[in-house]
């Protein structure tokens, strides 16, 4: 493709990506295709000659577009959010315009130099303990997501806890994890990756908030270690993804750290003895954009704990997907797990040492110049513009938890901490299990009607809706609108179900309007 006709389809391009958006909160946001119905659609094979672009764009409506799920759609308040907006989608288009590949510090320094900088201003929106910041001897760095970030984080104890990089025969321990049962999955995912063995993995149990009980983790590990076991990572979750559950970082910290100052005075005796000290990561992977409103760093007190930290500005701060922030307190064992240097990749600036050369930071050895778009992101909100935002999501959030809470047909069934709400329908009469199946067809017919998107989960064995506020285009006027439709289908949902009870003699289950 010429230049030139570059030129003109950009533009197409552009005015696309521009219609999309103003009209993506008009479109029903989940797609509502069967199973291999777009691949019935396309041709078996690859065409043998070339095709013009406008055939391809023109496909792009009449295929793909009825495939897609609108994420960015005001109306979607499903899983958590991964929104986007024009100045990261610009960085996004100009960082495949450049097609540089950033593995070294050598193979194009800006790239390096701009993540390590645009990393170092996130920890200070964020207020995280200056030991993350790459002045000293942690830093930051960009990762796909927060699933590659737990996994990273783990290589890391695993390498601090056995010397595994200098070690021949691969570790001679049985190494123990330890997250709440509302951890990511990720977590379990990073264990059966690294060989650990799901069953040295540890789900601790929760409090009536979701939280971590950190008694129940100090047990756990005390069991552990008379059984010979090496309690080795321990993953706290601020937010976590069910139920935005904020594991106590304080305690668990004094737990993980009290042993590794044990273990340093041990050291002094047996030199050689490997670190005993246990990992903590946090994985704030959507709340910790919160954190840039001073008001909600409460949620992240004992971070001075940590050793290494994980949150997604590609879920709530408006920088497409892929952007996950990873930081660690001391890169010494991150890069120990995973540096390696074949002889083609030696350079003088990587030898000097003077440099960071992100390959060694992450689990592939290529990488994109991520960096911009999070750049453009940050320059064009400002900090003040980031907070502004994110104040409205909390606050339509916190507005439709109260009117839940006031309700008589529906109930909150977690804390709503920020900008998730957990509740569900409460159909008085029914049982638990003719309660869920009542949630569960509600949320059906919910995304079924197009108006919205919502996910569930499940929280004590009760069925519920999630609602989670994040969308760049989300106004008030659509947390409304949901509100309403949920009411409404919730009503004629109630009213069949009554109506069918009613028709076979069994008992009315839900309506009281
Ligand atoms: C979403 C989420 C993840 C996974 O994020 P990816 O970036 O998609 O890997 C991990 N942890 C928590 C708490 C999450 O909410």
């Amino acid at each position: 493709m010429p230049p030139e006709e570059f030129r003109r389809w950009a533009r197409i391009a552009a005015d696309w990506i521009a219609d999309y958006h103003s009209k993506v909160g008009s479109l029903p946001v989940m797609s509502q295709i069967k199973p291999g119905e777009l691949r019935a659609s396309l041709p078996p094979k690859a065409p043998e000659h070339g095709e013009t672009f406008k055939a391809v764009l023109e496909d792009l409506d009449k295929l793909i577009m009825p495939g897609l799920t609108h994420w960015q759609s005001p109306n979607f308040f499903g899983y958590f959010p991964c929104n986007n907006s024009f100045p990261s989608i610009l960085g996004e288009i100009l960082s495949a315009g450049l097609g540089v590949q950033g593995m070294l510090w050598a193979t194009s320094p800006a790239c390096t130099e701009l993540e390590a900088h645009v990393l170092d201003w996130m920890a200070e929106m964020m207020g995280l303990p200056a030991k993350f910041k790459s002045s000293g001897k942690g830093g930051g760095v960009i990762q796909d997501s927060a699933s590659s970030a737990v996994l990273c984080a783990l290589l890391s104890a695993r390498e601090r806890a056995t010397n595994l990089a200098s070690n021949e025969r691969g570790c001679d321990r049985s190494l123990t994890v330890y997250a709440s049962n509302q951890a990511h999955s990720s977590v379990e995912k990073a264990v059966k990756i690294a060989g650990i063995g799901k069953q040295n993995l540890r789900l601790i149990e929760t409090d009536e908030r979701f939280a971590m009980r950190p008694e129940a983790l100090a047990t756990q590990i005390t069991k552990d270690r008379k059984a010979g076991l090496t309690p080795c990572f321990v993953c706290a979750t601020t937010g976590t993804t069910s139920s935005n559950g904020f594991d106590p970082l304080s305690e668990i910290g004094r737990i993980c750290r009290g042993r590794r100052e044990e273990s340093a005075r041990r050291k002094r005796v047996r030199k050689r003895t490997p670190h005993l000290g246990i990992w903590l990561h946090v994985d704030a992977a959507m709340s910790g954009t919160a954190t840039i409103c001073p008001e909600f760093r409460h949620f992240q007190k004992g971070l001075e704990f940590a050793d290494s930290y994980a949150s997604n500005p590609h879920k709530w701060m408006f920088t497409n997907f892929d952007c996950d922030c990873f930081y660690v307190a001391d890169r010494a064992s991150l890069i120990r797990a995973l540096s390696v240097l074949p002889e083609y990749l030696r350079n003088q600036a990587t030898e000097s040492g003077s440099v960071i050369d992100y390959r060694d930071w992450q689990i592939p050895l290529g990488r994109r110049f991520r960096a911009l778009k999070l750049w453009f992101v940050i320059r064009h909100y400002g900090v003040e513009g980031l907070k502004h935002h994110i104040r409205r999501h909390v606050a339509l959030a916190q507005e439709f938890a109260d009117w839940v809470g006031l309700s008589d047909e529906f109930e909150l069934l977690a804390p709503v901490p920020l900008n998730l709400v957990c509740f569900a329908a409460k159909a008085p009469r029914a049982g638990r299990r003719a309660r869920n199946e009542f949630n569960a067809q509600l949320l059906d017919r919910l995304n079924k009607s197009g108006k919205l998107f919502l996910t569930h989960t499940i929280l004590n064995g009760c069925y519920a809706l999630r609602f989670c506020i994040g969308q760049t285009y989300t106004e008030r006027e659509h947390v409304d609108e949901a509100w309403r439709v949920i009411r409404n289908v919730a009503r004629e949902l109630g009213e069949e179900k009554g109506a069918q009870a009613r028709r076979f003699g069994g008992r009315k289950i839900s309506q009281e309007n």
